[in-house]
């Protein structure tokens, strides 16, 4: 980027979100989301284990494997999800953290795309935005369809490039 080029508010806001994602340590995925009211940064948060508890990188990551019905060109088939479960996923984390008076009508940009349980949540949750980069397609037909429902704005920033050695590969 040119030096002289002033950063545009989603590009600052997503930078911050990648930055506090670094501090994750769960080896599976690194997800940082930040609240944000008007162009005031009003929390953070990333995935990880409770403080205190043992965390992935010390007590390894807690697989669990589920199975979810869909349907597709009319057939129903089983998807099988594996994720870790010893962690609260950032999103979650950032609801802990925040008073529900400063999430109404603000925005949430997280590093990746909400799972169904993070996106139910945060539909619940007073904000009026979500912002995210990297796509997580399993959930992605239904999140944007409750999305929808709710009048939640929901959008990826698609030319978004992470600062350099924030980003980590996702397993899926
Ligand atoms: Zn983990
Ligand atoms: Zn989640």
């Amino acid at each position: 980027m040119n030096p002289d080029q002033r950063k545009d508010w989603d590009t600052y806001f997503m930078d911050i979100a990648y930055m506090v994602s670094t501090r994750s340590r769960c080896s599976r995925r690194h997800v940082g989301a930040v609240l944000v009211q008007g162009k005031k940064l009003l929390g953070t948060a990333y995935n990880g284990a409770p403080s205190g508890v043992p965390d992935c990188s010390e007590a390894g990551c807690m697989i669990a494997e589920d199975y979810e019905l869909a349907v597709e060109n009319g057939q129903e088939i089983m998807i099988k999800k594996q994720r870790c479960v010893r962690t609260i996923h950032a999103e979650q984390n950032l609801l802990l953290f925040t008073d529900r008076i400063d999430r109404e009508g603000s925005s949430v940009y997280v590093t990746d795309e909400p799972c169904w349980t993070c996106a139910n949540m945060l539909a619940n949750s007073g904000i009026t935005e979500i912002v995210y980069h990297r796509p997580y397609p399993k959930d992605t037909g239904k999140v944007t369809a409750m999305m929808s429902q709710k009048g939640i704005v929901f959008r990826r920033l698609e030319s978004y490039d992470p600062p350099r050695e924030t980003a980590t590969e996702i397993e899926n």
